[in-house]
């Protein structure tokens, strides 16, 4: 059964809390109506606009532009200051609205949520006309404006609350790829970064009518293990899975913001082993074992991204830990600037439930096993110094991390 999955998309979601604050506060002007922006903290993250107003926006100014360069464009620009603890209110604000209709809600960034209408269409009805009420509710109640994007999977859904704002409802149903996604710019298929839209550009890959019809193999050489992924979007394929927050079992993870923007996968690796082995060295206390690794990242737009692996055998181990994060992090697009990353661990056991498999061999597991937990009991007894792996004090991170 084709399913119906919603996008709801905060409309310019930073300045227009941030309005809202204001307005809340007794202020009289909207600056939603004036030439604002809100702007990053200016020693920590360089002073970028985080976020426009309309009127800013047609005086030129963009997204993570210098406040410096702004103001040159926009001398009467006001810029006002972030203030997270409200944006975190507001967004829980608005997905308990929605919770009131289904609990199959998967929140996607601070602004943004999927909703699986499939189960409760029976009691709504129609989705477009649920929809045009939901987003009009949202308004009514807390005083900011949406985009609702409809179609039968995630990405359709994601896609379609981007074609035009603001407080608007579009569709993207399957039979409406052709029309309505293939003439689009390949810049625009979500999921494609900047550079991956030059690199697609320089191969004469322009729309995503183009993109979808380009063979994998050829694509592979350029992009690896991305090239089929990014075909099926340009398809409009994809997961029709809503997760809500309590179907994902708790886990073990751990998460740091970074000093800069990082858009290398070097130069996040040695993170990812620094975090694989904290979660490591906590589930091996526990005495459990994982069979799920989750590796997120959190973009220059606070945009969270999470991609995950399902592992043949449970495992424990900081190297396997940190082997298949490695795999993940391949697969996901880190060039447009990554902020935060973080490994956790999922579906845990008491036992490794250890499969016979051809392709491993058991004794050299166990060691490696009996050796871990050594390392782990020597670093209780003396400090986390007195161990250091060879892997972990190849990088930079890694030594900075052990030294703590
Ligand atoms: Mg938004």
């Amino acid at each position: 059964m084709k399913r119906i999955i919603m996008h709801i998309d905060v409309n310019n979601a930073f300045l227009s809390w941030t309005a809202v604050l204001y307005l809340k506060q007794g202020s009289k002007i909207d600056i939603r109506n004036t030439y604002a922006v809100i702007g990053g903290d200016e020693k920590a993250r360089h002073g970028i606009v985080l976020a426009k107003s309309m009127p800013a926006k047609k005086r030129g100014v963009v997204t993570a532009e210098t406040l410096f360069s702004a103001k040159k464009k926009c001398p009467n620009l006001k810029v006002y200051p972030p203030n997270y603890n409200f944006y975190k209110k507001m967004s829980d604000s608005m997905l308990n609205l929605i919770r009131k209709y289904s609990p199959d809600i998967e929140q996607m960034s601070i602004d943004e949520c999927f909703l699986d209408y499939t189960p409760v269409k029976h009691l709504y009805g129609d989705e477009i006309e649920f929809a045009y009420n939901l987003k009009k509710e949202i308004y009514d109640t807390l005083g900011f404006t949406v985009n609702i994007g409809i179609g039968n999977n995630k990405l359709c859904a994601k896609m379609a609350s981007d074609f035009s704002k603001p407080y608007k409802v579009h569709t993207l149903f399957e039979d409406e790829v052709e029309k309505k996604m293939w003439p689009l710019k390949v810049d625009d298929l979500f999921g494609i970064g900047k550079k991956t839209a030059i690199k697609l550009h320089n191969l004469n890959i322009n729309t995503i009518y183009d993109l979808a019809h380009t063979d994998g193999k050829f694509l592979y050489k350029y992009f690896k293990n991305q090239a089929i992924d990014m075909i099926d979007a340009a398809n409009g394929k994809g997961s029709d899975i809503v997760v809500s927050e309590e179907s994902i079992p708790k886990g073990i993870g751990n998460e740091t913001t970074l000093s800069h923007n990082i858009s290398t996968r070097e130069e996040l690796e040695p993170y990812l082993l620094a975090l694989s082995e904290n979660v490591a060295i906590r589930i091996r206390k526990q005495k459990k074992y994982a069979s799920v690794v989750v590796v997120t990242l959190k973009d220059k737009f606070f945009k969270r991204m999470s991609h995950q692996k399902k592992l043949v055998n449970a495992t424990n181990l900081t190297e396997e830990i940190y082997k298949t994060a490695c795999e993940i992090l391949s697969e996901m697009n880190v060039e447009d600037g990554i902020r935060l990353i973080g490994v956790r661990l999922d579906k845990l056991s008491d036992t490794s439930s250890h499969q016979v498999s051809l392709f491993e061999d058991i004794k050299v597991r166990e060691g490696n096993n009996e050796l871990e937990k050594t390392v782990d009991e020597l670093k209780e007894k003396y400090g986390f110094k007195v161990i250091k792996k060879a892997s972990l004090i190849d990088s930079k991170v890694g030594k900075k991390y052990l030294n703590k």
